[in-house]
């Protein structure tokens, strides 16, 4: 059948139906068949718990990120809070966090009656800086968790100089961002994750490495921290049934390390398809008053993990319902600061309670469909959709 043109002559391309922020049957019927084997064998191979497909990603993972020891675990949650566990802090140190972030990340530092420093963030990136964190440093300061929002690393070499002078932990907080490479000063690389004392990711389905279900990991360049990592993963113990510390119980289960044995190998080309989203999001979405896009780093790679645009003038809420009425589902990451979470009040150092960049990113984001799986159709229904609340012509 012959595409249809509008008056113009554009190829009127069909109105894509079910847009989903993220596709993930589209991907798993791109590699069924190998997928469907790998849980097969974990399957009749029995091996459930800590099997050959649990080794071999861990393997992977240490061998793609470049990292020498990877720890899986349950989530990503999990990562960080048996991150901090190997750090061996002691209740009422602070921990910097930023408060421009998903729960997670300052959850587990009151979880372990540490004491939360919430910082704000770089309005551009979303991301943590070196200058954010400096004035909030005590003499109780032991951590800092540099979390890389949306699939863009933290500027790391600031803020691990700025660590390693005041001797202090850093967490990095990789759920969103796996496979992002940051680049030092003196031309030197490394994947985010790599650079601070502990990286931690999730492979929640929706990750860009996701499985499917729940799965995490920590790594570490530190034979010291991977002992503990380990340690506090598995009940405390070095040894089977003697107990040094009190743990918890935390593992990547065979079948979802078989699904990510299958996605690692691939996650490069997912990334690329991501980027090829954004540059397409960046492309048609200039010139429009209001409309910031996604601000890119030089020394990062983006991995896209959402497309976030800021909204300004108190529009952002109405372009989401526009977007709705269109079939174009959006999300908001993240719509309260989490100083202002009820589980927070009162427990943050120095009582913050408004941080300038953080309380605008909550009122101006809005993050469009980003995966790995879109057609050009779709694409350019969605930008001509967003270009249309402002009645500017289609691209
Ligand atoms: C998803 C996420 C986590 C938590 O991962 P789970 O696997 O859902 O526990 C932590 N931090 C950030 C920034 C995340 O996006």
């Amino acid at each position: 059948m012959a595409t249809p043109t509008a008056p113009d002559g554009r190829a009127q391309l069909p109105t894509p139906t079910n847009i989903q922020m993220v596709d993930l049957k589209a991907q798993y019927r791109a590699m069924q068949e190998e997928v469907d084997a790998a849980i097969i064998d974990v399957v009749r191979s029995g091996a459930f718990i800590n099997g050959p497909a649990v080794k071999a990603f861990q393997a992977g993972l240490e061998e793609y990120l470049g990292a020498d020891y990877v720890i899986p675990c349950a989530n990503g949650t999990d990562a960080l809070q048996i991150a901090l566990m190997a750090l061996g802090l002691e209740p009422g140190d602070e921990v910097i966090v930023p408060a421009f972030t998903y729960v997670a990340s300052a959850e587990v530092i009151a979880l372990l009656r540490l004491t939360p420093v919430m910082v704000d963030v770089d309005p551009r990136t979303f991301n943590v800086r070196a200058e954010d964190i400096e004035p909030a440093i005590t003499e109780r300061t032991k951590a800092i968790i540099p979390v890389h929002l949306y699939g863009q690393s933290c500027d790391m070499e600031p803020i691990m100089t700025l660590a390693k002078k005041h001797g202090i932990h850093v967490v990095e907080d990789n759920a969103q961002a796996i496979g992002a490479t940051y680049t030092f000063s003196d031309g030197r690389q490394a994947r985010t994750g790599t650079i601070g004392d502990i990286g931690t990711t999730s492979f929640y389905p929706s990750k860009n490495l996701g499985a499917y279900g729940d799965g995490g990991a920590m790594n570490t360049n530190s034979e010291k921290l991977s002992v503990e990592l380990r340690k506090a993963a598995n009940h405390g113990q070095s040894r089977r049934y003697y107990h040094d510390i009190v743990g918890c119980n935390s593992r990547l289960d065979s079948i979802q390390a078989a699904v990510l044995n299958c996605k690692l190998p691939r996650l490069d080309g997912y990334s690329a398809r991501r980027n090829a989203a954004a540059d397409w999001y960046d492309a048609n979405l200039q010139g429009l008053t209001g409309l910031l896009t996604p601000a890119r780093l030089p020394n990062s790679t983006h991995v896209f993990h959402q497309y976030t645009l800021r909204i300004d003038g108190g529009r952002r809420d109405a372009l989401q319902e526009h977007l709705k009425a269109a079939g174009i589902p959006t999300m908001i990451y993240y719509p309260v600061a989490l100083y202002d979470q009820e589980a927070f009040r009162g427990t943050a150092a120095n009582n913050i309670d408004f941080l300038p960049n953080t309380d605008l990113l909550t009122k101006e984001v809005i993050s469009l469909p980003m995966h790995s799986e879109f057609d050009e159709g779709t694409l350019q229904y969605i930008t001509d959709a967003v270009r249309g609340f402002w009645g500017v012509r289609n691209s």
